[in-house]
C-alpha cells in the first residue's frame, strides 16, 4: 500500500504559511484548523520549511510568549524530509521514525501534493487489522 491510497481518503488539502507568519498567526491557525503542523512556502510555492507545535513550544520555553512575536523563518526546520504518492506506506513510517517527527509533505513534480501524519498512519493501519480480521472470521465460518 502507498501513500496516494491514504491521500485518497484524506484528500489533498495542505495548510500552509508563509515564511514571515508570526508564531501567533501560526498558533491561531493551527488551533482553528485542529492540525499540529504547517509546511512553509514561498511565493512562489516552493517549500522551504515545516514547522510544528513542537518548534513553537520549544521557542516559548527558551525565551517565553513574546517569542510568539517572532517569524516563522527563524524557527522552522529548513531540511524537509517528504515522500512521493507511489512511497509505500512501510516507507514513510521508517521515515518517521528515524527521523522523530510525525508530519511528512507529499512531493509531486516539486509542489506540494499533499501530507502525511502519524494520525494517518494510526488510522490506515487501524482499518488494515480490522478487515485481517473480519477476513478471518469469514474463513472460520465457513471452513
Ligand atoms: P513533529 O513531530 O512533526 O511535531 O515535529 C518534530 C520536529 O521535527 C519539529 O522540529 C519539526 O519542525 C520537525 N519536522 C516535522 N516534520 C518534518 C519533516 N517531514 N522533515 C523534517 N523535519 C520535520
Amino acid at each position: 500500500m502507498n501513500v496516494a491510497h491514504i491521500l485518497s481518503q484524506k484528500g489533498r488539502d495542505v495548510v500552509t504559511v508563509s515564511p514571515d507568519f508570526s508564531l501567533h498567526d501560526v498558533c491561531q491557525l493551527m488551533s482553528e484548523k485542529g492540525i499540529g503542523a504547517v509546511v512553509v512556502c514561498a511565493r512562489d510555492g516552493e517549500l522551504v520549511g515545516i514547522l510544528s507545535e513542537r518548534d513553537i513550544m520549544r521557542t516559548i520555553a527558551a525565551s517565553g510568549a513574546r517569542a510568539l512575536e517572532e517569524r516563522v523563518s527563524s524557527h522552522m526546520t529548513s531540511t524537509v524530509v517528504t515522500c512521493r504518492e507511489d512511497t509505500t506506506i512501510q516507507s514513510v513510517m521508517e521515515r518517521m521514525t528515524e527521523g522523530r517527527f510525525r508530519h511528512v509533505p507529499v512531493v509531486r513534480e516539486g509542489r506540494l501534493a499533499g501530507i502525511i501524519s502519524i494520525g494517518d498512519l494510526i488510522k490506515n493501519r487501524l482499518a488494515e487489522v480490522e478487515s485481517e480480521q473480519d477476513e478471518l472470521k469469514r474463513y472460520i465460518a465457513t471452513a
